[in-house]
C-alpha cells in the first residue's frame, strides 16, 4: 500500500451539513485528504478504489465510550462465563478483549472515540497501542481516571475513579491525569444513576472544587467533560464552563441553561442508549430502584434532546453502552428523538469532533485527516443503514484501509 489512494466515484457527505456531492473522487496522501473533485466522464485511474457511487463520509466519532467496562457489561463479547472450578483467568486477558473491542469499533465505521472512564487506565493503554501501531483501532482520547468527590460510586467503580476532595486535591487530581497520559478531564458533577446509594439530583462536588478542576485543565490546554444528571449539578457544570455535558437529561427543565450552552458552544452528549440499558436491557441485573429510576430518566433524556435541538445546542453521539460495534444504534435513537437523519450524521461527525476538541477529523475537506467511511446506502435518507455492519464497505484511518466489506476475503 502506497501512501496515496484515490477513492473513485463516491457520493460525498462532508459531515458539516453541506449538501451531498455526487460522482466525486477523493485523493488521500500523507494521511490527509489531498483533493476532492468531480470525476466527470473519466474512467477510474489504475490502482484507484472504485466505490461505484457509494456514500463517503467522515469516519464516525463516538464521544462517550468506556473501552473496558462496555465489554464487561456485554455478555458474549468477551470470553464465556467463568464457571466454578475452572482455571482462574489471568488479568491480562482483558487486554485481548480490548483489542477485540478496537477491531469491532473499526468494523462499525468508528474512527475516533473519547474514552470517558476505564479501569486501570486501560483507555490510555489502548491509545498508546494504537498510536504506536501495535493495534488497529480508532483514535482514542482517554480521560485517565474519572475525578469524583469521595462517593459511594467510588466504592463500586474502584480504579475507574480518582476520588478527591477540596479544590487543591481536585487540582492535583487533574495534574495526575495529565501526567498519566490523559487527553481530557472527566468529572462527576453529580452522582450516577447506576449506584443505589447515590442521588443523581444534587451536585456532588462544590462549585469551588469544579472551578479548580476546570481552571487547571483549561490552563494546561485540556478540555473538561462533566457527568451531569440532576439539574443542580448540571447547572453548576455549565456555569463553571465545562466543555461537554454527559447525559444532561434534566436540561429540558431549564431552557435558560440550554440557551447558555448554545451561546458558549458547550456540547451535549445525550447517551440515550444508556437509559435503554438500565430500563430495558439489564432489568434483571440492576437493583429494581435503579430500573424504575431509569424509566423516568429515559423519558427525560428524549425530552432533553428535543429541547436542546430547539435551543440550537450542539449534540454529539455517545453510545455509553455495548457491545462494542453496536454504537450506531445511538444515532438511530437520536434521529428518533427529533434530530432526523441529516442532523444525526452531524452528531457523529462534525459535532463529535467538536466534543473531542478536534478540528481536522469529522469532516471531508481538503487538508483534513483522512479518517473516512464508505457505506452502501444513503444515511441522509435513513440513518439506520450506518448500524448495519454489512453496509460498512470501507473504513480508512489516516488514509489507510483498516476495515469494511471491501477488505473481506472473497467468498468462495
Ligand atoms: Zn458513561
Amino acid at each position: 500500500m502506497t501512501d496515496r489512494a484515490i477513492l473513485w466515484d463516491v457520493r460525498v457527505v462532508a459531515g458539516d451539513g453541506s449538501p451531498p456531492a455526487e460522482r466525486m473522487a477523493v485523493t488521500v496522501a500523507g494521511g490527509r485528504i489531498e483533493s476532492i473533485g468531480p470525476i466527470g466522464a473519466a474512467s477510474p485511474p489504475p490502482g484507484s478504489i472504485d466505490a461505484h457511487g457509494r456514500t463517503l463520509l467522515p469516519g464516525l466519532i463516538d464521544a462517550h465510550v468506556h473501552l473496558s467496562s462496555d465489554t464487561s457489561r456485554s455478555p458474549g463479547f468477551g470470553p464465556p462465563e467463568h464457571l466454578h472450578g475452572e482455571e482462574p483467568r489471568r488479568r491480562e486477558l482483558g487486554y485481548f478483549v480490548l483489542a477485540r473491542t478496537t477491531t469491532a469499533l473499526l468494523a462499525a465505521g468508528i474512527t475516533s472515540v473519547r474514552d470517558v472512564g476505564s479501569y486501570d487506565d486501560e483507555g490510555i493503554a489502548v491509545r498508546q497501542a494504537v498510536d504506536l501501531g501495535l493495534l488497529d483501532g480508532p483514535r482514542v482520547i482517554p480521560c485517565g481516571r474519572i475525578i469524583s468527590a469521595t462517593s459511594p460510586g467510588g466504592a463500586i467503580f474502584g480504579t475507574m475513579y480518582r476520588e478527591a476532595d477540596g479544590p487543591d486535591e481536585m487540582r492535583k487530581a487533574v495534574r495526575e491525569q495529565i501526567r498519566a497520559g490523559a487527553g481530557f478531564i472527566k468529572v462527576m458533577a453529580t452522582g450516577a444513576r447506576s449506584v443505589v446509594r447515590e442521588d443523581p439530583e444534587p451536585a456532588q462536588m462544590m462549585p469551588a472544587e469544579l472551578a479548580a478542576i476546570v481552571d487547571e485543565a483549561h490552563r494546561m490546554g485540556f478540555r473538561v467533560a462533566a457527568h451531569a444528571e440532576g439539574l443542580e449539578g448540571t447547572r453548576m457544570a455549565i456555569e463553571q464552563d465545562v466543555d461537554t455535558i454527559e447525559h444532561g437529561l434534566s436540561l429540558h427543565r431549564a431552557p435558560e441553561l440550554l440557551a447558555t450552552m448554545a451561546e458558549r458552544g458547550q456540547v451535549l452528549v445525550p447517551t440515550l442508549s444508556t437509559f435503554h440499558d438500565l430500563s430495558e436491557r439489564f432489568v434483571t441485573c440492576f437493583a429494581p430502584v435503579l430500573v424504575e429510576q431509569a424509566k423516568v430518566q429515559q423519558q427525560e433524556a428524549y425530552a432533553t434532546v428535543a429541547a436542546a435541538r430547539a435551543a440550537g445546542v450542539t449534540m454529539a453521539m455517545g453510545h455509553d453502552s455495548g457491545p462494542p460495534g453496536d454504537n450506531l444504534i445511538e444515532l438511530v435513537r437520536m434521529a428518533d428523538a427529533g434530530l432526523g437523519d441529516a442532523e444525526a450524521v452531524r452528531a457523529a461527525t462534525a459535532n463529535g469532533a467538536a466534543a473531542l476538541g478536534l478540528d481536522d477529523v469529522g469532516v471531508v475537506r481538503e487538508g483534513a485527516v483522512a479518517d473516512l467511511l464508505v457505506v452502501d446506502g444513503d444515511p441522509l435518507a435513513g440513518i439506520a443503514v450506518l448500524a448495519e455492519r454489512e453496509r460498512i464497505w470501507l473504513v480508512l484511518i489516516g488514509g489507510r484501509p483498516v476495515a469494511g466489506q471491501a477488505l473481506a476475503p472473497a467468498r468462495l
